[in-house]
């Protein structure tokens, strides 16, 4: 999960990487009344879970209040690379003498972390990169040593910072590398790191992904996600326990283990290229289980989403066995009449694996009006795509 800067300064505030105070608004009113406690001149910065915010125009230094409404104004609503902008950070605006750049990453290739620092930080650090590899230092930190004062020492050093500045700065890195293990984050960067002209050291903007994996050992994290701008299917699915994620095509998809549903969102989408393109609407992993209740949360959530007009339901028995997984199918959908969301759209199965000849005989005859069995996996597919496109073409 990406955090937004407000939240990613929250969290280096809470583990001592030195911030500016903020106020997060809405509206205009709020930035103006939080720029009259202020009482000072200040930024007024978009919060979009996207860089490059202050070249789209979405930071704006404001010298008074009525400046700050103004500002405000023009930024909210600003879609800023396809994230339009509802929440606004005020924030005391800083004196800048320079602009530095530090990160710390999961560095999967190499199976570490990676250090990453310039001397030259703001809003080009991708260029800095590009041109100019050598002004950008790139330490391995190693999982286990992590990042001691000797090694932040070792970055400060490599990234040729100031000396005058290297204590303040290797207590950052050491701050933000507690930031990094302390929340389980997978990324921690600050760009800009900067030097005011008083000499003080402080992160003026911050990025941090949080490992969603790990979310059960930060109750707290729960308290981040921004539910307005989560699809409001994936988290019913989230609270169903259900692992679900929305895509955009027009097939719901069902199936047990992570592997199978993949490869059914690629069969899917294959065979949907003969009916004008049509595509999974979905990924949902039902998990190894398969119970009946949990087919009928999983077939909830999918015939509820709008855009699904056929759904796919392809399952390997395995420790659950296929006729277990056939009558989950029939329990799962009188659960859903039971709760008063009964469907009309057509649901293809394709089930096989332990016990399959006995789990094709209880849905066959089962009769019912919905559901269509369908020996192969590639069949299914086109079937699904064949009646997702009619019915498509019938609205
Ligand atoms: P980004 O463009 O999304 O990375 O947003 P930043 O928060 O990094 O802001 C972009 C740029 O705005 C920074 O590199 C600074 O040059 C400038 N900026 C941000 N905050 C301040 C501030 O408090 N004072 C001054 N003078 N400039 C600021
Ligand atoms: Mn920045």
């Amino acid at each position: 999960m990406d955090l937004y800067e407000y939240q990613a300064k929250q969290l280096f505030g809470s583990h001592g990487v030195p911030v500016t105070d903020g106020h997060v608004c809405v509206t205009p009113e709020e930035a103006r009344s939080a720029a009259q406690a202020i009482a000072a001149p200040v930024v007024v910065k978009a919060q979009v879970k996207t860089g490059g915010r202050g070249k789209a125009g979405g930071v704006k230094l404001a010298d008074s209040p009525d400046d700050a409404f103004a500002k405000a104004q023009g930024i909210l609503g600003l879609d800023i690379k396809g994230h339009v902008v509802r929440r606004l950070l005020v924030t005391p605006a800083t004196d800048i003498a320079e602009e530095y750049y530090v990160s710390f990453l999961l560095d999967r290739a190499n199976r570490s972390f990676l250090a990453m620092a310039s001397v030259e930080g703001g809003m080009d650090i991708e260029e800095v990169a590009a041109t100019k590899p050598e002004a950008l230092a790139k330490i391995r930190v190693d999982a286990l040593d992590g990042v001691s004062p000797a090694k932040a020492r070792e970055i400060v050093t490599a990234a040729k910072f100031p000396e005058a500045i290297a204590a303040p700065v290797a207590d950052i890195l050491v701050s933000l590398w507690d930031v990094m293990v302390g929340e389980d984050a997978t990324l921690v960067e600050v760009n800009p790191l900067v030097l005011t002209p008083t000499g003080e050291v402080l992160a003026l903007d911050g990025k941090v992904t949080l490992d969603g994996n790990a979310g059960y050992r930060h109750p707290h994290h729960a308290d981040l996600v921004d539910r307005e701008a989560t699809d409001p299917i994936e988290l019913r699915a989230q609270e169903l326990d259900l692992n679900y994620v929305k895509l955009d095509g027009d097939v719901g998809i069902i199936g047990n283990g992570a592997g199978l549903v993949m490869s059914t969102l690629d069969v899917v989408a294959y065979a949907g290229e003969e009916f004008g393109g049509v595509r999974p609407a979905n990924f949902l992993d039902i998990g190894g289980g398969a119970s009946a209740d949990v087919m009928a949360n999983g077939l909830d959530i999918v015939l509820n989403d709008p855009d699904v007009q056929a759904v796919f339901v392809n399952v390997f028995g395995g420790i659950t066995a296929c006729d277990a997984v056939a009558s989950g199918i029939l329990q799962g959908l009188q659960v859903l009449e039971q709760r008063g969301v009964a469907s009309t759209k057509p649901i293809v199965c394709r089930i096989d694996g332990n016990n399959a000849e006995e789990g094709r005989r209880i849905l066959t005859e089962a009769h019912h009006p919905l559901i269509e069995l369908v020996e192969t996996m590639d069949d299914a597919a086109r079937r699904v795509a064949e009646l997702a496109a009619a019915a498509k073409a019938g609205k």
